[in-house]
């Protein structure tokens, strides 16, 4: 393994005293992990150095094109000071695979690994303490060609950047309110959805802004092709719980394959709940809903763990599931999944690494 070269800044920066007001990726740690990709060289000069600007031409391939992909992870805070973090492995090589759809390199996957953890390192004092709190850990990779012919650049950057954050919603795990959207799609098959690509979000930045005007926090999106199968919300996957059976949209290639998703599913066998991958027509859901059939919605990611909702709201039809509380499915899968990533209870799956 290359060796990774380490830059201390110089002066740190003051880290924010009150751990309730930390919000979400807002405030970033010391230094930073940077590594940049040459065809000859492959992945090289891997190094942690101070948290600074990029210097970029103006006519950089990424800024055009849109080549930029990234990843989102946790490190947590464990009641005994220690530190760790929740499947890493599975961050760097969704992104290998990210990668392969943008016609970006591979991730050096072990070398990006070794770099996280160094740069854990340094940062390890901006890990919070608080419950709820946590340090997210955000990879990026980016084309760094100077050309303003369509072809995939042939020099990129990947980097690690990290942020303290609180809750991923100002309420905490209060349900939230989702708005179903009916006009604008966010991927297709054969499309880009199931990479975690910054255009999947600049295609969906609109109806986030629409709904939230509505007040609503987030969007859940419809398929692309018929409008009418559920595929997940703005960061998260989607889930229906039906007394103790679990359903949730299968992997089409247009919805992202989350990391919590994965972990829930799992998780929500071992408890003994039934689970089901299907495609799950948003009617369905709002019949199911109102005769009571349907009895939990929740949502899944790294950023809100599980977001239960509290109501979907689509054309004006209005859903309201457990009276807008969280319900007992959600909150034994919260119950659990966080009792692992701040390891307070075993980790029987090996998805912990520990710092
Ligand atoms: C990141 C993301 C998710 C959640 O994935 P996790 O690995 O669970 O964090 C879900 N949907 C979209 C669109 C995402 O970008």
């Amino acid at each position: 393994m290359q060796t990774i070269t380490v830059t201390r800044a110089t002066a740190l920066k003051t880290k924010p005293a009150d751990e309730s007001k930390l919000g979400f990726g807002r405030i970033f740690t010391d230094h930073m992990f940077v590594m940049d990709y040459t065809p000859d060289l492959g992945w090289h000069d891997p190094r942690v150095i101070p948290y600074q600007d990029f210097a970029m031409d103006p006519a950089s391939v990424v800024l055009h094109y849109g080549q930029a992909i990234f990843e989102g992870t946790k490190c947590y805070r464990r009641a005994d000071g220690g530190l760790q973090l929740f499947r890493p492995d599975a961050n760097m090589a969704r992104m290998s695979r990210s990668a392969q759809r943008m016609g970006m390199p591979v991730l050096d996957e072990e070398l990006a690994l070794e770099g996280l953890k160094e740069l854990l390192r340094l940062e390890a004092d901006w890990v919070p303490h608080q419950e709820g709190t946590s340090l997210y850990i955000r990879p990026t990779m980016i084309s760094t060609d100077v050309q303003l012919g369509v072809h995939a650049s042939k020099t990129y950057r990947f980097y690690i950047i990290c942020s303290p954050v609180g809750s991923y919603y100002k309420n905490g795990l209060e349900p939230v309110r989702i708005y179903v959207e009916d006009q604008y799609v966010r991927a297709v098959r054969g499309g880009t959805g199931f990479t975690k690509c910054a255009g999947n979000y600049a295609a969906s930045i609109l109806a986030g802004e629409i709904a939230e005007k509505k007040g609503y926090s987030q969007v859940l999106w419809l398929d692309g092709v018929e409008q009418k199968y559920v595929e997940e919300v703005g960061s998260m996957n989607m889930m229906f719980a039906y007394g103790n059976k679990i359903v949730t949209p299968a992997l089409n290639g247009s919805i992202l394959p989350g990391i919590t998703r994965d972990s829930i599913l799992t998780l929500a066998r071992q408890l003994g709940y039934e689970t089901e991958e299907k495609r799950i027509a948003i009617a369905d859901v709002f019949a199911d809903g109102k005769a009571g059939k349907l009895t939990e919605a929740f949502g899944t990611g790294t950023a809100a763990v599980i977001s239960p909702v509290g109501e979907l709201m689509m054309d004006d039809e209005k859903l309201i599931l457990q009276d807008g509380k969280i319900g007992p499915v959600a909150q034994k899968l919260y119950d659990t999944l966080t009792g692992i990533q701040y390891g307070r209870l075993p980790d029987e799956n090996n998805w912990i690494v520990r710092l």
